[in-house]
């Protein structure tokens, strides 16, 4: 399988890479949103949120808490966000999970994608219900 992610894991790409366990890469991003835009990513691959198991999930969120707390210190951001996308509608370019540490900074003009007006096509109540049922299921 042809994965950028999986050949810098496996050193057949480049990156610039700032910390690295046994299960985690964490890397500076080519195209960054804003100065110390970092991914961090499991070395197992996996497609996305869907295919992600509870280990793996957790090894990926301890580097992240690590690397965001690292950049605080290292670049002082006014704010930091967290995005991390799924399937094409939902913006994934790289289908090897991976989450976005984006600093943040006063007047960057970054914006999280939002619609002008709230859509509220399925009221808040029923969402949730459809949501309730499923997580009791796992
Ligand atoms: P996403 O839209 O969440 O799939 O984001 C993919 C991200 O990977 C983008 O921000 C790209 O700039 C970044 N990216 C793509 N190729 C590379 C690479 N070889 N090294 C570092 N970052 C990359
Ligand atoms: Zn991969």
């Amino acid at each position: 399988m042809d994965c950028i992610f999986c050949a810098i894991i496996e050193g057949r790409a480049p990156a610039e890479v700032v910390f690295e366990d046994e299960e985690t890469l964490a890397f500076m991003d080519i195209n960054p949103a804003n100065p110390g835009h970092t991914l961090v990513i499991p070395k197992r691959h996996v497609r996305n949120i869907y295919d992600l198991d509870e280990q793996t999930a957790a090894a990926v969120m301890r580097a992240t808490v690590r690397v965001a707390q690292a950049i605080k210190r290292a670049l002082q951001p006014a704010g930091m966000n967290l995005v991390q996308s799924n399937e094409r509608a939902g913006g994934q370019e790289i289908f090897h999970i991976h989450i976005h540490i984006i600093p943040r900074w006063y007047g960057d003009g970054l914006r999280l994608a939002r619609p002008p007006e709230v859509r509220r096509t399925m009221p808040i109540k029923e969402a949730a219900a459809g949501i309730r049922r499923e997580v009791a299921r796992k």
